[in-house]
């Protein structure tokens, strides 16, 4: 007999996936055939660049990368990450302090409340976001402070908001953001750095989208500025960079204290990279740095075909300025979001996600992706011109 599974309250507490019904309808309707364009999914549909993938392939040949890999990676690594974030950023950082490879991004960004967030601690979280960073709060016990992101705001967190939240732990940013591929400008990033040295505030920077970017306009690093290593750790990945989110390597770095306590929490969660992974990263971070220039212009043709095909049927959006994202104000014809993405699937066999799966502030947006081919884009304008 089976027995009775309670779940825990924690997982009790997780708000609802509201991508459910769109991801069940868009399943249903690949199954029966429909030719569906899929502008739902933030995953790069470029390969992974043959030079890495083949420098998987050798390493993978080695006996010597078949067992337990170290906690910390391969020292390296964490050197070839030390040279590529100072070559993009400036930033000097202690390959043996400052940074630890992750298993993706996602994984320390999760992990990260479980070593700084005591029960009922608050942490500010972004409004619309990743939804990792709502969730990895709730398991770690804390108290999640919404941060709305406003268009009048340009998506940035109202800061006034951040210094009047007294006794807030931890507060997580993501610029180039998703779902809004806003991006912070420096002076943004200065006055929150003071704001957490003055009020004990963490930060976690998200930074996955660092090398989409649009018009030659280079997204910073919170690291930039000066004093952010006393309060920030700031969490990096492959995944977008280099096209690999199938493959999972990401990293941490900032603040040596909050990579050691991540450490901590990791030592007693996973074992490690497999080593091969981490020297095809070894590989993709020394690789030619046009690859990922090429890579950018490919996304940045696409941005400019989407809003112009867009605009010209009436539907103006302004251009993101980094991520492959367009978020969207929905169309006057919809009440809502979900309605909005329930009718471009239905009525023009597109999928996008409803701005609401996002956090409430999501309301009244759409986001679709830039990762399916222009000429895919040219047909969804057509197919969207049908129905507005
Ligand atoms: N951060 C943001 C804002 C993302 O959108 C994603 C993935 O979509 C991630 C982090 C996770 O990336 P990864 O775990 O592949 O490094």
């Amino acid at each position: 007999m089976p027995i009775n599974i309670d779940y825990s309250e924690r997982l009790k507490q997780l708000p609802p996936y509201l991508f459910v019904e769109i991801d069940k309808a868009k399943r249903e309707a690949k199954a029966a055939g429909r030719d569906i364009i899929d502008l739902g999914v933030g995953d790069p549909d470029l390969p992974t660049p043959k030079f890495i993938v083949e420098a998987l392939n050798k390493a993978a040949q080695d006996g010597a990368n078949h067992h337990y890999a170290f906690d910390s990676g391969l020292k390296e690594l964490r050197v070839a990450i030390a040279e590529w974030y100072q070559g993009r950023f400036g930033v000097r950082l202690d390959p043996d302090t400052e940074i630890y490879p992750l298993i993706g991004s996602k994984e320390g960004i999760a992990h990260l409340p479980l070593a700084v967030v005591n029960p009922k601690d608050k942490v500010l979280v972004p409004d619309p976001c990743y939804p990792v960073y709502r969730s990895a709060t709730i398991f770690a016990g804390g108290k999640v402070v919404s941060l709305p992101l406003k268009a009048k705001n340009e998506f940035l967190p109202d800061l006034e908001k951040v210094e009047k939240t007294e006794g807030a732990k931890l507060m997580y940013l993501n610029y180039p953001n998703n779902p809004t591929s806003a991006v912070a400008p420096k002076e943004f990033l200065a006055k929150l750095v003071s704001i957490a040295q003055a009020k004990g505030i963490v930060l976690a920077s998200d930074l996955a989208y660092s090398e989409i970017y649009y018009d030659e306009q280079k997204p910073s690093s919170i690291l930039e500025i000066e004093g952010a290593k006393d309060v920030a750790i700031e969490f990096h990945s492959l995944s977008k960079t280099f096209s690999m989110t199938g493959w999972r390597l990401g990293w941490a770095c900032g603040n040596a204290k909050l990579i050691s306590a991540l450490a901590k929490v990791k030592a007693n969660v996973d074992s490690g990279i497999f080593q091969a992974i981490q020297i095809a990263g070894i590989a993709a971070l020394k690789g030619d740095p046009r690859e990922i220039s090429d890579m950018r212009a490919v996304y940045q043709e696409r941005r400019d075909c989407l809003i112009n095909g867009l605009r010209s049927i009436g539907w103006k959006i302004p251009p993101p300025k980094a991520a492959f994202y367009v978020w969207a104000k929905i169309p006057k014809n919809f009440n809502n979001s979900m309605e909005a993405a329930q009718t471009f699937l239905e009525k023009a066999n597109i999928v996008m996600t409803p701005g609401v799966g996002f956090g409430e502030n999501g309301e009244g947006y759409i986001r679709m992706t830039l990762t399916v081919p222009k000429e895919r884009l040219t047909q969804a304008v057509e197919r969207i011109q049908k129905i507005l």
